[in-house]
């Protein structure tokens, strides 16, 4: 079938999701990919055709569906239809505005609760899971959110509240972006620019 592999290069964010999926059509440039054979139609934006397999279709489409910025899509070029497009619809969602109390709804995550400070002459981050007060169980240290969340969350296995993941996310990004710009960070604190 004949498709066309559409690459905005100027959204690319660089974190590779595409390559690891389908190496054969991803270059790794630094911080960004190159779509290898592609031809710039207008500033960063890179066009691919050609008559791949189903198969090869499959992994194409893969490392478009990865790329977390909508920077590829897939089109059927005997059809004129997107088997993948970057196009978001949003006809039939639910809408709803976000409220929450945390002094009224805040629940305490029966696995511990999670201590994280910076290590500025490393530029590492560190994060310590106290079971019981003031004792830390489990000290994870890193350079980046991705990597220390899914050590915590799934190589440990541990068993942590859905909310208390997301906080744990929200202030490992807090302290990468405080180290990356040389600011102070404090846990539940805002970040002072
Ligand atoms: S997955 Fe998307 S953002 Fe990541 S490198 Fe590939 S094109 Fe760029």
């Amino acid at each position: 079938m004949k498709i066309r592999i559409e690459f905005d290069k100027g959204t690319c964010i660089g974190n590779k999701a595409c390559l690891a999926m389908d190496f054969k059509r991803w270059k790794d440039v630094g911080d960004k990919v190159n779509l290898i054979g592609g031809k710039e139609i207008t500033k960063n934006i890179f066009y691919l055709e050609g008559n791949y397999s189903k198969e090869e279709i499959d992994t194409i489409t893969e490392g478009a569906k990865v790329c977390p910025v909508n920077a590829i899509a897939v089109k059927n070029l005997e059809t004129g239809e997107y088997i993948y497009g970057t196009e978001i619809i949003t006809d039939h969602a639910e809408e709803v505005g976000a409220e929450y109390d945390d002094s009224k709804e805040f629940q305490l995550d029966k696995e511990g609760y999670f201590l994280i400070r910076v290590d500025e002459k490393n530029k590492n981050i560190e994060v310590g899971l106290c079971r019981e007060p003031n004792k830390v169980s489990l000290k994870v240290t890193g350079k980046k959110p991705i990597d220390i969340y899914h050590m915590i969350i799934n190589k440990k296995k541990l068993n942590i509240r859905k909310d208390h993941c997301a906080y744990l996310g929200r202030e490992l990004q807090k302290a990468y972006i405080a180290l990356k710009k040389g600011i102070k960070y404090v846990q539940d604190d805002e970040l002072k620019f």
